[in-house]
């Protein structure tokens, strides 16, 4: 059986043929043994590719007998496999967003692709933030409590500091992420709502960079990845959100954080 595999910096993503469907599996990447006893234990003769970060280290616990790929080529590669299956209408030069540990931005452009930017602002920042500012560690609760987060007792809206007069630009845009000092100091914010400010923030920030690459890049679409949207709506709500504001159309593929495994399947 032939398995790709992208070990990034937080997780493990697999993919795998089974009767002509692709299927996944995710690990984390702080215990690469749980990998390596899957692979083994599940598949008789098993072909592997790797790719991401943790490639090399994993690569050495399978006893250096997997093949290894450059991420960004796998991580296009399998995006264009997921974009062909579900949406046969994006035109090839679009911009694709990774939001993983940290963020990568990539245009591509028939079939070609290149790394434009990135920011350290992702997924692991809402981990890191997160424990910072309520204590909490589990990615599952920390988007669970967020859902119920009001971010009008952290973040200065635009109309905030108009307030009553009318604004140059939509009152309801974020003037200042975490801004609302007084009253914060007035009333303590929940951990909810802390956890909510924290995704808004990581939201507006990755939409805030990424636009202007659409912009540079002469792209209507941008696509968005990563498991960082893994059971975390909010922050798919406000990239999407703010992504058209921004005046672009933002597109969540579906298996989307399996790109790279998917790449890496299909290298070998
Ligand atoms: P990488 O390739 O850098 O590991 P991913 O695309 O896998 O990046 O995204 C990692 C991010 O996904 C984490 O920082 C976190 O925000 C989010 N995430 C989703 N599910 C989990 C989980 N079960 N455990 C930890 N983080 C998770």
């Amino acid at each position: 059986t032939k398995i790709g595999i992208d070990a990034g910096g937080t997780l493990v993503k697999t993919a795998y043929r089974k009767n002509e469907t692709i299927l996944y599996q995710t690990f984390s990447s702080y215990n690469l043994g749980d990998v390596v006893s899957w692979v083994y234990e599940s598949f008789e003769n098993p072909i592997i590719c790797i790719t991401g970060g943790k490639s090399q280290l994993l690569s050495e616990k399978l006893n250096d007998s997997a093949k290894t790929v450059v991420e960004f080529e796998a991580t296009s590669r399998g995006i264009q496999l997921l974009i062909g299956e579900q949406y046969e209408s994006l035109k090839t030069n679009f911009l694709f967003v990774n939001v993983g540990t940290g963020t990568s931005i990539h245009h591509v452009n028939d079939m070609e692709q290149q790394r434009v930017g990135g920011t350290g602002i992702g997924g692991g920042t809402l981990m890191g933030l997160a424990y910072l500012l309520t204590g909490v560690e589990d990615y599952a609760r920390m988007v669970q409590l967020a859902s119920n987060g009001d971010r009008g007792n952290t973040d200065l809206k635009v109309k905030d500091i108009f307030e009553g007069a009318l604004p140059p630009i939509s009152g309801d845009l974020t003037a200042s992420n975490f801004g609302k000092r007084e009253s914060m100091i007035a009333q303590y914010p929940s951990a909810s709502d802390i956890l909510a400010a924290i995704i808004g923030m990581i939201g507006e920030v990755i939409v805030t960079v990424s636009s202007q690459m659409a912009v540079q890049y002469n792209v209507d679409s941008i696509v968005y990845i990563g498991s960082s949207f893994r059971s975390n709506p909010l922050l798919r709500e406000i990239i999407d959100d703010y992504t058209r504001i921004a005046g672009k159309e933002p597109v969540f593929l579906k298996d989307g954080e399996y790109s790279g495994a998917v790449g890496a399947l299909l290298s070998l």
